[in-house]
């Protein structure tokens, strides 16, 4: 789950990284921790869904040439599937031909980097479809309407007052402020904001959107949290 790094600048994603050159993978993973992130690796794309089962990465960094399925054949099965098929993929291609024949297939990747390339240039490049694709994972300052988050400070205020919400409210509002609009189910917000794989009831979701309302009444903002009968919770400034 997205967390502070030891600056306090940037939000950590777990990052799985599908890499079969070790010396590779090593520098790779080396540089993403160095960014904040936390590294899983895998040399193979079975090593990937087998990694995948127990956790769900906040994104894959995935090699275009394995042994055994190709990185393409594993991003179509990322794709493909109802549990992965949101996270982002960055490909990483050896030679600028590879690349020009990924952009022609339909692989779903969100990016592609040829090697070799600049830990600079990877760590941009991974913030750059975070905050695109998961921007509760970014460092960003969100507004909607009234209320302002700062994901750096940890700081909320509505309509300028200072709200004091616990670390999943927090997180919760975060995530709900980063996908305006959108109706999320009891089972979708579990997945984001408690993590993937943790037993946790769905009525918790309930307890905590209470909260989280309540919090809000003193801007008397608690109306931009919806309840969606039936399905589950949107935010919108109406
Ligand atoms: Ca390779």
């Amino acid at each position: 789950m997205a967390d502070l790094n030891k600056k306090g600048e940037l939000m950590a994603a777990t990052i799985l990284v599908v890499e079969d050159e070790p010396a590779i993978q090593e520098l790779i993973s080396y540089n993403l921790q160095l960014a904040g992130h936390r590294v899983i690796c895998a040399e193979t794309g079975e090593q990937a869904f087998t990694l995948i089962k127990s956790e769900l990465p906040d994104l894959v960094l995935l090699d275009w040439m394995l042994p055994g399925a190709s990185g393409i054949d594993v991003a179509r099965k990322l794709r493909a599937n109802d549990r992965t098929k949101q996270v982002p993929i960055i490909m990483l291609t050896a030679r600028t031909d590879e690349r020009d024949k990924l952009l022609g297939l339909e692989t779903g990747a969100d990016d592609y980097i040829t090697k070799p390339f600049s830990p600079r240039e990877l760590v941009a490049r991974i913030k750059a479809v975070l905050r695109r694709r998961a921007p509760q994972m970014t460092d960003d300052i969100v507004a909607m309407g009234d209320l302002r988050l700062d994901p750096v400070s940890r700081r909320v205020t509505g309509s300028g007052k200072a709200i004091d919400l616990g670390p999943t409210e927090f997180r919760l509002l975060h995530f709900l402020m980063t996908h305006p609009g959108r109706v999320h189910t009891r089972a979708q917000f579990l997945d984001q904001i408690w993590g993937d794989h943790v037993f946790v009831e769905e009525r918790t979701v309930d307890v905590h959107i209470r909260r989280l309302r309540k919090a809000l009444e003193d801007s008397g903002l608690e109306h931009m949290i919806q309840t969606v009968r039936g399905a589950g919770y949107r935010m919108s400034a109406d």
